[in-house]
């Protein structure tokens, strides 16, 4: 099975796309359409969340194992250390082995319920994602991604103290690291400068998701962790009662920033679909990403 870091070798950029597991049949449906709408396109890989905005886990090892086996694209299943015994997280990895995916997405994960409350360890679990890239490395063969906050983790006192822990997590064993969603590309640059100043050489991957709606803008607001700066929410604001002006608006900001992050030489965008295929295929085509044969 070929791993998301041979994926990333090689001539210009590419794209990858996340999903989130579905919770019945109809999601189930909504996803298998993303998916198969996005796989003529060659994306470097795919991955899948786990329990993240209370998701199902089980859907996460499903949906993996389906994409393992069904189709061409290169799966990375996300893994968090939430209310997890190590145990237990041995299990999962190798059981994310059994079925042929090899790329895995090392996260700590938020406390259930409230991303901002107190963090509490399983008493039997991990505390830290850099102990589950370990974990995970010393399991077997596997491809490890890392996450990484370009504004610095909510619970980082500062970017220095962020910067000092990512790049431990990354020395641990991590192949990569994609960034959590940001406004502007010139505050993912610095990220990724402040990593390449330690002396680390592991890639860090922008973080993108199409602006479509009101509510993408204030999901990449949240996410984000940084207010939005003033000029886009003059741009996109006065838009939100016409719904398709918005959207053009949006996916033109979202072009705008990757033909930034291209021109700097980022080896991969990315995306966050929301298991929809529509805004992802309109970004890419305008990037000129589309393989011929798709
Ligand atoms: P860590 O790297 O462990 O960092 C957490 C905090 O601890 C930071 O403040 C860090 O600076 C600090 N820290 C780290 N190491 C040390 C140390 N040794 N000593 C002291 N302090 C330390 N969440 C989900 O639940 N499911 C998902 O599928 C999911 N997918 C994601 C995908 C991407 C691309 C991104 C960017 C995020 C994703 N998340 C997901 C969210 C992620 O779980 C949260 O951002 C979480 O709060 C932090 O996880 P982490 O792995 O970065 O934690």
């Amino acid at each position: 099975m070929t791993s998301v870091i041979e994926r990333l070798r090689g001539d210009g950029p590419k794209f990858s796309i996340e999903f989130f597991p579905p919770r019945d049949a109809a999601d189930e449906a909504v996803l298998w359409k993303a998916i198969r709408e996005l796989e003529p396109y060659d994306p470097a890989y795919m991955s899948i969340t786990y329990g993240a905005g209370g998701s199902s886990r089980d859907g996460t090892i499903r949906s993996i194992a389906r994409v393992a086996t069904e189709t061409t694209l290169v799966p990375m299943a996300h893994l968090t250390a939430v209310n997890h015994t190590v145990a237990e997280l041995r299990n999962v990895i190798g059981w994310y082995a059994s079925v042929g995916v090899r790329n895995i997405l090392a996260l700590r994960g938020d406390p259930p319920g409230d991303v901002y409350g107190d963090w509490i360890p399983h008493p039997e679990g991990l505390t830290y994602a850099e102990e589950l890239v370990r974990l995970v490395r010393e399991l077997g063969d596997f491809c490890v991604g890392v996450s990484a906050s370009t504004y610095g983790h909510p619970r980082s006192p500062d970017l220095e103290t962020d910067t000092k822990y990512l790049v431990r997590k990354l020395r641990a064993g991590a192949d990569f690291a994609i960034a959590q969603l940001f406004h502007d590309a010139e505050d993912f640059l610095r990220l990724r400068d402040r990593v390449a100043a330690t002396g680390c050489d592991v890639p860090v991957l922008p973080g993108v998701m199409p602006l479509t709606t009101l509510r993408t803008l204030q999901t990449t607001i949240k996410l984000s962790g940084a207010p939005a700066p003033r000029k886009l929410l003059d741009r996109l604001e006065p838009l939100a009662d016409d719904p398709k002006a918005f959207r053009a608006a949006g996916i033109d900001v979202i072009t705008e920033l990757c033909e930034r992050l291209i021109a700097e030489g980022v080896p991969n965008l990315h995306f966050y679909t929301f298991n929809r295929s529509k805004a992802t295929r309109e970004v890419i085509a305008r990037l000129g990403l589309v393989p011929a044969r798709a």
